[in-house]
Parts: C-alpha cells; structure tokens; sequence
C-alpha cells in the first residue's frame, strides 16, 4: 500500500494512527516486496503479527501457500476481513498476539512489529510457533540486541537466550520516510533462521534461569550472582563447580559469557540438579 491509499482509508474512517500500537504503516511498496522475498515463503505457510492495513499481507497471500495475520486493533482487522473477503488462503484473526495461540503448524513468522512490545513478541513467537525462519521488523537497537554476540555492547539476556533458537542470517535498514507517521527511530529488518540442535526442555528452562540470574547481578561475577540468584537456589559450592565443569573463569560477568557457555553452564548445573534429586 502507498501512503495515499493509507491516507485515504483513515480519512474515510475517521481515523488516526494508535501511537500505542505503535502503528507506523509502512508506505513504500520497494520496501515491503523486500521484506516479503527476504522471507522466501513461497508455498509456505505464514503468520503473520499486526497485519495493520495490509502493506505486507497483500504481497505474503501471492506467495505464500496460507496466510495467518493476528491484528489487536478491531477497526483494522474488520478493514482486512472486508479487504481479503476474496482471497482463498488469509484468515484475519482479531486478537492480541500475545496471547494468541493455535495448533497450526508455520514454516515463517513476518511482522512489522509493535515496538512497545517486540521483545515479548518474539518469545512469544518461539514458546508457540517456533518457525523455520522468522523476518521481523525492529527498531535498530533492538535488532542489535537480538543479535550480538558476548563482549559486544549490545549483549544481554534478549541476545544470549533467542540465539538458543536462532540464529542471524541477515538484515538490512530501512528509512525512517519509508513509513507513515515518520517514527522518531530507525527501523531495521532482521531474518533468523532456527538452530539445528536444540536442547530438551529440562535445560532449556534451566539455560533460562541460568541466563536470568547471570544478568540480574549482572554487575557482579557469575558466581556472585548464580549463587545469591532469586530465581534459583545453588550453593556457591554447586555453582563453583559448575562453573569449573563448564570452563567458565568464575570472576567474568554476564555480558562476556556466550550462549554456548550459558549452554553448558545450565547442563551442568541441571546434572547437579538430578543428583540431588
Ligand atoms: N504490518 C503493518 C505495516 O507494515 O504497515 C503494520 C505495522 S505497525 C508497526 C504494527 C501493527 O501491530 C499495528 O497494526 C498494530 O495495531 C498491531 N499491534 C500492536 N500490538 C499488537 C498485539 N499485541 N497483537 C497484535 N497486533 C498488534
């Protein structure tokens, strides 16, 4: 959709764009057929989260083999229901995504997302749908979050615990104009493609504890912080030697730990876990 188009439904409808739900429409077609082919869905099936007023709906149903699109604002999702009353492969769902659920199974997920609540979307996005591939639209800090490595300034618990799930395969950035309103931040469109291997979900729950705990105290060493943690209860003994089995120098702090090592951190300190049991 270009911006007239845009205009013209809001005006039609006396609308005006939801700051809180972070509308910020795209308007430059260039920019959502790239979005859409960086996806690469072609007969696969989609979900789609805040479809808004279609900008990369229209182009996922010619692609895509179906097309899920979960919207939270009500006038808008009538609009798409009324919009795609014709198109055999789109289900408009009007729902908070958040706590959407269903027993579809999605090879994508795609979505210019809200940026008040991106992050919980895409946890969301992993515990229940767990895509192939994920292309998301986030705000430029965010994405470098999402995909920094230990040591790198953007490093936290977001960046350690997605790439439990994913892995980063590209991205790029998009202008600020390309949108209608014109958002304050620049926008960056990132894809992940899901990891191979991923562990069961007795160390998945403790990799994520593990991840917690480490960046709550995250001024503190990781043995401080394991050991004083609210969110678990180890000796310091049993996390010094965790640490030890996992070859991880118990004076670091957090942000230098890799997710490999959170990894093998969590394993260890699972095994511990059993013995006790
Ligand atoms: N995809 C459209 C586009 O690119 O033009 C709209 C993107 S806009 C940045 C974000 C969209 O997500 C809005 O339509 C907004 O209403 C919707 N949204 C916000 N919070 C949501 C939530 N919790 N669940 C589902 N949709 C949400």
């Amino acid at each position: 959709m270009n911006k007239t188009e845009i205009l013209k439904y809001l005006h039609e409808n006396g609308l005006s764009p939801n700051k809180k739900l972070g509308q910020n429409f795209l308007v430059n077609e260039a920019v959502s057929g790239k979005i859409v082919d960086s996806a690469g869905i072609i007969r696969k099936t989609v979900i789609e989260i805040g479809p808004g007023l279609g900008s990369l709906t229209e182009i996922l149903i010619q692609q895509a083999a179906s097309v899920t699109a979960v919207e939270i604002d009500a006038g808008i999702s009538g609009f798409l229901s009324e919009k795609f009353k014709n198109s055999s492969n789109i289900k408009i769902i009007h729902s908070d995504f958040l706590k959407y659920i269903d027993s579809e199974k999605y090879d994508a997920a795609v979505g210019n997302l809200p940026y008040y609540c991106s992050s919980e979307i895409i946890f969301h996005v992993i515990d229940a749908f767990f895509p192939e591939t994920a292309v998301f639209m986030l705000q430029k800090e965010m994405t470098e979050r999402l995909i920094s490595k230990a040591g790198d300034a953007a490093y936290g618990a977001l960046s350690a615990s997605v790439s439990l799930y994913y892995h980063y395969d590209s991205s790029f950035n998009v202008d600020r104009h390309s949108f209608f309103p014109v958002p304050e931040v620049t926008s960056t469109v990132v894809k992940l493609v899901k990891n191979k291997n991923i562990p069961e979900k007795q160390v998945r729950d403790m990799f994520h504890l593990t991840v917690k705990s480490a960046f709550w105290g995250k001024r503190k060493t990781v043995l401080k912080s394991l050991s004083d943690s609210p969110f678990m209860n180890f000796s310091r003994t049993a996390v010094s030697e965790a640490l030890e089995k996992s070859e991880i120098d118990e004076k670091l702090r957090a942000e230098n730990i890799s997710t490999e090592k959170f990894l093998k951190l969590a394993e260890n300190l699972q095994k511990d876990r059993d013995y006790e049991i």
